[in-house]
Parts: C-alpha cells; structure tokens; sequence
C-alpha cells in the first residue's frame, strides 16, 4: 500500500516496523526499522506521526541541525515515495519549529485537537496556524512556427541550466493569472492556451509547484535581469543543461521533447 496521511496511528500499525525521519536544519536522516535498521538509534523524543506506509507508522523527528545528509541530496538514494514522504517530515518539522508561539499574541501554541489536529493552537486567543504551503506555477512555453520551447536560466541557479518559468502564485490571484502574470514580468511576452499540466509536493522549503503547459501568443522576449540572466526558444535536439529528474520543470521539458504534452 502507499504513503497513507494520517494525524493519528492505526491501532493495529507495528511499531517495531516504524520508519522515523530525522529532521535536521533541511537535512534528513532516514531510520527505517522494516528494513533492518537499528531501533537504537531512534531519538527517544515523541515523534509527530506523519502517516502509513505499507502498514507500519511513519514519524517525523527534530533533530539537531547537523543532522543527516540535504534532502536533494538523498534523491535517488531512496525510493521517490520515501524521498517524497521524506519531503513532506522536512516540511511538517520545519513548520512546527516555526509556529511554537501565536503570531497574534504571543503565547507558546499547542498541537490542536481535532478535528484541526494538523494545526497549532494558541490556548489564549484561540488562533490555528496550519501547515505552511506556498503554491507556485511551472509553464513550459512553446511556440507554434517551430514547436520549440522558451527555457531560462534564472539569476539564482548555482550553475549554468535552463529551465521553465516558474514564480509564486499572490494572493487574491488564480493559478493562471499568476502564470500569464510571471511570464510576462521575467520575459516580456503573452500567452494563449494555458493548460494544467500537473503538480508537485516542493519541500524547499514549503512550496507546491503547480505545472503548466502554454503557447507563445507575442511579444519579444525581454529579459527582468533581476530574475533571469537569459532565455532562448530551444529544439528537442538542442537542449543546454537542464534541470535533474526529480523535478516537475525536467518531467515537463522531457514530456515535450518526447512529444507528449
Ligand atoms: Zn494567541
């Protein structure tokens, strides 16, 4: 059975079988009892139960900050459903060690009770704080004379690679404004046929990356230097690097040069 959420464990799931994922400062370090690792090394601290995998408890532990090894990092070294439940303890650890006090008054929260049991609570004036989630769009852009598509390379890439626009989806916005609005900002130009394409949990530290395919309406293409050092229309077979393969930026651009879009 896959990752099963949940705030509370099954009575009948097996302890002894636990996986627990300690949560450092974005590092992770995975202790997986149904495979053999050793119950000894698992914090005696209560852990926040995450869910069910296969049947056996899934937890999620704060750790000390040099903790474990960066969760990017742990890409395939794990399965993706580990890596992705891995994500998710980064997450939920993360945004408890930054909701201990009510934002409104102060107070030191407490875990809520249900049926808000994800959420933190102040016991003085009552404010929940849920778990933090910040969606942002993905779009490939293609054009239809050639069929090729706009990659960029963005000012905060450590290394030369090109990839799909992306940007945070604002307040008061729909997924599709935000992507007509982030595509003409970062390079000029308008879009027609905005479609979903897919989605992705982005534990970096909290985002949800929501993808999208368009097509090249007009404009030239102008660059906001402040976010991206250069965008080219690229083919198929004359792709520059490009993001790895546990992102939805590489399963968006591999789907279009494989012609599935
Ligand atoms: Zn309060």
């Amino acid at each position: 059975m896959p990752f099963t959420p949940a705030n509370r464990p099954h009575p009948d799931s097996e302890a002894s079988q636990a996986m627990h994922i300690l949560v450092g400062a974005m590092n992770v370090h995975v202790i997986d009892l149904g495979h053999g690792d050793d119950p000894f090394d698992v914090p005696d601290t209560e852990g926040l139960f995450l869910g069910t995998r296969d049947g056996r408890p899934v937890y999620g532990h704060d750790a000390e900050p040099d903790m474990g090894m960066p969760l990017m990092g742990l890409y395939g070294r794990l399965d993706e459903e580990a890596w992705t439940i891995a994500g998710r303890a980064v997450q939920m650890i993360e945004w408890r060690r930054t909701h201990r006090y009510c934002g409104r008054c102060a107070t030191e929260t407490e875990p809520a009770p249900p049926p808000n049991d994800r959420a933190m609570r102040c016991p003085v004036c009552g404010l929940l704080a849920f778990p933090r989630l910040a969606p942002a769009i993905i779009v490939l852009v293609t054009r239809e004379e050639d069929g090729k598509a706009l990659l960029a390379r963005g000012s905060n890439f450590p290394v030369p690679m090109y990839s799909c626009l992306a940007g945070f989806v604002e307040p008061g916005e729909s997924m599709e404004q935000a992507v007509h609005r982030e595509v003409f900002e970062e390079v000029g130009i308008t879009l027609k046929e905005v479609k979903y394409w897919g989605s992705q949990p982005w534990p970096f530290p909290h985002s949800l990356m929501l993808g999208f395919t368009a097509t090249y309406a007009g404009g030239d293409v102008v660059l906001d230097e402040s976010e991206i050092l250069d965008a080219q229309w690229h083919g198929p077979d004359d792709l520059p690097m490009i993001p790895p393969g546990m992102s939805i930026a590489r399963r968006l651009i591999d789907a279009w040069s494989q012609g599935n879009t």
